[in-house]
């Protein structure tokens, strides 16, 4: 994966250059003054959809790659799965090249603006970092116990009540990310 990173990097600037040339050959078939086919090249709208599905795309093997790193492979892998379906759902479903080109194009877009969340994948990444965590500071995992509401076993135990569980689901999701990393300590529980 480190490998296809670096790849996909190199390959940028080939593959934009390549996108810029053919839209010039397009264009110069048109009777257009040469600065008008050389900004439409070199800064249309498809040239920047080119330059930025591919910076996103960079963007998410960089995210799986420091995924695997800090959660875990197993973890990694569920998400390249996850976003291979979705992307493979994409490209079968479009009906031409352009319509799959734009809808790669907002998939990408609006996982790399989400941070590549999903509620799917946050509740799977949260499990496997409370194992991690627990592993880590040899804390019982409660004996396959997770609490139903922050699905972990690390923040309290069966016996006292969840200190999130006035929070939405979401605000837990986004409270038990920022203790795990360190951001924020809850108070201790009696
Ligand atoms: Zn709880």
């Amino acid at each position: 994966m480190k490998d296809l990173g670096s790849e996909i990097l190199e390959a940028k600037g080939d593959a934009v250059t390549k996108v810029i040339d053919s839209l010039e050959a397009i264009f110069e078939k048109y009777p257009w003054a040469k600065e008008v086919i050389h900004s439409w090249s070199q800064y249309g709208f498809v040239t920047r959809m080119a330059r930025d599905t591919i910076e996103w795309y960079h963007h998410l093997i960089q995210h799986l790659l420091s995924l695997s790193m800090s959660v875990g492979w197993h973890v990694a892998k569920e998400e390249i799965n996850f976003h291979v379906k979705n992307l493979d759902r994409i490209r079968t479903d479009a009906n031409t090249r352009i319509e799959c080109l734009c809808k790669n194009y907002a998939y990408l877009r609006d996982g790399h603006a989400d941070d590549w969340r999903s509620a799917k994948l946050d509740h799977k990444r949260l499990l496997a970092m409370t194992q991690k965590i627990a592993d880590l500071q040899g804390l019982p995992t409660g004996g396959g116990w997770t609490c139903a509401k922050c699905k972990t076993s690390v923040i309290h135990n069966k016996n006292t009540a969840c200190p999130l569980q006035h929070l939405s689901n979401k605000e837990v999701a986004k409270t038990v990310g920022l203790m795990f990393a360190g951001k924020l300590v809850l108070p201790q529980q009696e």
